[in-house]
């Protein structure tokens, strides 16, 4: 298809706006004219001697007093006569560099000085349309800016959101980079849109600043296409008539046409439109990526600012400080091992917590959960082999120097330690049941740590056990508070409401019954009874003494006792040791096992269940 054809059938197609299309070039049109030209040239009987090699032209535009701009066409000639004017004389010394002088002789033309009168006539009733164009182009972008930046100001957190999905999308088509900001791309960034439920989920007002945004991308397509269409069409109307011609006015009008916007006429602004869009916009809203780690790709929480102004986050930057690493690892500046705290950028970090809490605060676990490790690591704890028995003991080691180390500073490692210690007891909860060695030690673990044993205790698979340890609570409860405060009758309520302080099972009345059933073994006298509608349970005689207790506690937690851990331990006296356990074994609660070389041992039955 003809040039001229595809040019308008492409402004249809595109849908450009009627009114735009009487500022476009006139391509037809001009074509004629060119026609003419040639027709001057054939009438004149030059068109052979401007295609042949031996005859010299040139063809230049010259700028008139009225400020036209005009075509001339000269043949070089050899020199005979020194009566030529200044302007040749000035040409002479720029084209001829033959020491044979020669002389430009002008060939008078009409019809080009007509085609090229109405090429920049057309040329700059283009550019005014198109700069009004822009202009109202920049303005829309300018209101729509301010819809986003109040969005902003007003702290609007879920729009934002929402805003910050579909500018992050925009971003992933590449829409603000000008060589992928086209129809086609564009389209494809909407269908996305449409598929993900972003657009669907639109609330009213969203919807209604997100129509303005797809208008206003739309136009500036429509507004580009226009442009790149004309350019294009003035580009083909120069290359046919220097073909047409044989005349060679590209190179010149070229030069022409650069100076042109080298001046005050000039309608490219430093910043194209397209590029506007995603730096008075896009940018508006503040994404995760500009603000990640590049050494971990987290938020880089708390940012530490070097004097290159590149930022990290604190942990790698101390990562890189002990490794010795002086140079930002991104211009390679020796800066590294300046940073001191003083260099954290507050404001930056006020910043990200405001814009980014979510992935703050993960940053922040990340961070606690690294420097835990460290800590373990330094005392020769690995957390990946936390399955290793001897490990184990180092873990239980490590948790008594830790309770003995009382420090305002330990104590937050502490219960970091705990929330470890919980965290992995959950993750290995299966492995663990069928272990019950290793139970049994993560089990003291807990206690030292001042645990709650019903918190890793699991009703089900530790019947005995939680029952037991159930059972001792209320006698605690008992001992702490209840018998001066309830007088040996502890309302139901009031203790469950004690022990399920810290428990994510909480413990129900049934499962009180059951540890009490278990403590008649040990006092008959203990019991559930019902007063003015109120249930209560009924220590008042309990005569089980905390020697019992002090004992039951050691064989719950190693599952057997005997007379010397007792006199360790308890520092107790033979005789103590030898009463307090024949009325245990006679109650039931203890088994004797003798069938071990030495000494004799006191087994829980419950833990002899498991072996
Ligand atoms: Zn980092
Ligand atoms: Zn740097």
């Amino acid at each position: 298809m003809k040039f001229g054809k595809t040019f308008e059938k492409t402004l249809q197609d595109e849908h450009i706006p009627e009114s735009w299309l009487s500022s476009s070039i006139r391509y037809k049109l001009l074509k004629k004219q060119i026609n003419k030209v040639v027709d001057e040239i054939n009438e004149l009987g030059l068109s052979d001697s401007i295609k042949s090699d031996n005859h010299q032209y040139i063809y230049k535009f010259t700028t008139e007093d009225n400020g036209i701009i005009e075509p001339k066409l000269y043949e070089i000639k050899a020199n005979d006569d020194d009566k030529y004017d200044d302007e040749i004389k000035e040409l002479k010394s720029i084209e001829i560099s033959n020491s044979n002088a020669k002389i430009n002789h002008e060939i008078i033309l009409q019809k080009d000085k007509d085609f090229f009168q109405d090429l920049f006539n057309q040329y700059n009733q283009l550019n005014k349309f198109m700069r009004l164009e822009e202009k109202d182009l920049e303005s829309k972008i300018c209101n729509f800016a301010i819809i986003i930046k109040s969005l902003l100001e007003n702290n609007k957190q879920k729009d934002i959101k929402i805003w910050r999905e579909i500018f992050n999308q925009y971003i992933d088509f590449k829409l603000d980079l000008n060589s992928k900001f086209n129809l086609k791309n564009f389209e494809n960034f909407l269908n996305h849109l449409n598929s993900t439920k972003l657009i669907n989920g639109l609330k009213r007002d969203n919807l209604k600043i997100f129509e303005s945004f797809y208008q206003l991308n739309y136009s500036l397509l429509k507004f580009l296409t226009f442009k790149k269409l004309n350019n294009l069409a003035i580009k083909k109307i120069i290359k046919k008539f220097d073909k047409h011609t044989s005349l060679k006015s590209s190179p010149n009008l070229t030069r022409l046409i650069n100076s042109y916007h080298g001046n005050e006429l000039s309608l490219i602004s430093p910043m194209t439109i397209e590029q506007i869009i995603s730096t008075d916009i896009i940018k508006l809203i503040p994404q995760l990526d500009d603000y990640l780690c590049p050494i971990c790709f987290n938020i880089a929480y708390k940012p530490i600012r070097l004097r290159c102004s590149h930022f990290f986050c604190v942990r790698c930057l101390v990562k890189l400080q002990r490794q010795n690493e002086s140079k930002c690892p991104i211009c390679r500046e020796f800066n590294v091992m300046d940073a001191t705290e003083q260099n954290l950028d507050e404001q930056l970090m006020k910043f990200m917590t405001t814009n980014f809490p979510k992935e703050v605060k993960m940053k922040r676990r990340i961070n606690d959960k690294e420097i835990t490790d460290e800590t373990l690591e330094n005392l020769g704890y690995d957390r990946l082999s936390a399955l290793d028995d001897s490990k184990l003991k180092q873990f239980n080691e490590l948790s008594q120097t830790l309770l003995e180390k009382k420090t305002a500073e330990l104590t937050t490692q502490l219960s970091l330690f705990k929330s470890i210690l919980l965290s992995f007891f959950e993750q290995n909860k299966d492995t663990i049941a069928k272990n019950s060695e290793l139970k049994l030690k993560l089990f003291q673990v807990c206690r030292n740590l001042n645990i709650d044993p019903l918190i890793i205790l699991d009703k089900s698979t530790d019947f005995n056990q939680f029952y037991y340890e159930l059972g001792l609570k209320i006698i605690e409860f008992n001992d702490f508070q209840g018998n001066i405060k309830y007088g040996g009758l502890i309302p139901i309520k009031e203790i469950l409401l004690s022990i399920n302080e810290n428990l994510d099972n909480k413990i129900k009345q049934d499962d009180l019954q059951i540890s009490i059933d278990l403590l008649k073994v040990l006092n008959e006298e203990i019991d559930i009874i019902t007063l003015n509608n109120q249930k209560y349970i009924k220590l008042l005689q309990i005569s089980l003494s905390s020697d019992k207790v002090e004992l039951l506690k050691i064989v719950n937690e190693i599952g057997h006792i005997s007379i010397s851990i007792l006199r360790d331990n308890l520092n107790w006296n033979i005789i103590k040791c030898k009463e307090v356990l024949n009325e245990l074994v006679s109650n039931g609660y203890l088994w004797i096992d003798k069938g071990n070389k030495g000494e004799v041992l006191y087994w829980d039955p419950s833990w002899i269940n498991r072996f």
